[in-house]
């Protein structure tokens, strides 16, 4: 796909429309004119898709289940409260999945991580130690157990700045290892673009990952709800369906009297013409024999002034 190609997808996260160029798509710079998604929360929220049903599927459309629980370490508000809506869902900020997660579980998150081969501790000695400001940007001051005072400078916040300083950058082989050591298995890295979503990577590195705990099975409660939804929507559709063919007749019935009143108008207005026509011709008629009359009358006359002049020896 080329930098200027357009593309239009549908945000997972919300479930609107958006239409851009694939340069603009990019892991954290908001795409979604909506709810401000990027890819990297688009792809983190399929790969829960992926995991819970097995397709792709919009977040607004997931079912509710209320009797699967879902645990948030550091979900953004963005869909953190979509996520609630839908499960029994909380967002912890804890750390220790693997004891948090229920023995089939399945998990999936995204972190910052490299290709490199091993993992990068940017502060390896910390021990005692605070964030400053100087000259406008932070700055740590760490004094390591042997009493040696270290500044670090440019330092990588997520989620804005603050509450979350990155103290590592994992390689990917490392977290890899570190979740099936903690007892997760079937990892999967989420590295595969899913354009009806607007998910196009453009690095390899920090993409959704998902990992499970035991073997992942929708239990009786969660299969109840999705049915429950299920049937309610088929419900719906078959009324509606009752309801647009009720409609369809009516239509129909209405199209069939505005026919029958044109039908009326023409016969009506074909007499009318008729009656034009006769009366037309009646006063053709009467205009002649008028004419005829005048011209008897203008006869009579002159033969009546005739008589007269021979009686009285005029002519
Ligand atoms: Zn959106």
């Amino acid at each position: 796909m080329s930098h200027d190609d357009a593309i239009e997808f549908t945000c997972n996260l919300c479930g609107k429309t958006n239409r851009c160029t694939a340069g603009e798509l990019s892991r954290e710079a908001s795409s979604c004119a909506n709810c401000g998604s990027n890819v990297r929360t688009r792809g983190l929220l399929r790969a829960l898709s992926l995991e819970l049903f097995g397709t792709s599927v919009v977040l607004p459309d997931f079912p509710g289940m209320k009797s699967l629980r879902g645990l948030g370490t550091s979900d953004t508000a963005q869909y953190a409260a979509l996520l609630a809506e839908k499960f029994d869902y909380k967002n912890t900020f804890f750390a220790n999945l693997h004891r948090l997660l229920k023995p089939n579980g399945a998990l999936v998150f995204t972190v910052p991580y490299s290709l490199e081969d091993r993992t990068r501790e940017h502060f390896s000695d910390l021990h005692d130690f605070t964030i400053a400001c100087l000259g406008g940007s932070s700055i740590l001051l760490n004094r390591t157990p042997q009493g040696l005072l270290q500044v670090y400078e440019n330092l990588v916040f997520h989620l804005g700045s603050g509450p979350s300083l990155e103290m590592r950058l994992f390689a990917e082989r490392d977290l890899i290892t570190l979740l099936i050591d903690t007892g997760f298995s079937d990892v999967h890295v989420h590295n595969e673009d899913y354009a009806p979503f607007g998910i196009v990577q453009s690095g390899q590195w920090s993409l959704p990952l998902s990992a499970r705990r035991g073997c992942y099975s929708l239990g009786r409660e969660s299969a109840r709800e999705i049915m429950e939804e299920l049937v309610d929507a088929q419900w719906r559709r078959r009324n509606e369906t009752a309801l647009r063919q009720r409609l369809q007749a009516e239509i129909e019935r209405l199209a069939e009297e505005v026919d029958s009143g044109k039908r009326l108008q023409a016969g009506l207005e074909q007499r009318l013409e008729a009656e034009a026509e006769s009366g037309k011709q009646v006063r053709a008629d009467l205009e002649q024999r008028a004419q005829a009359l005048t011209s008897e009358l203008d006869r009579l006359k002159r033969t009546m002034w005739n008589r007269v002049g021979r009686k009285l020896r005029l002519v």
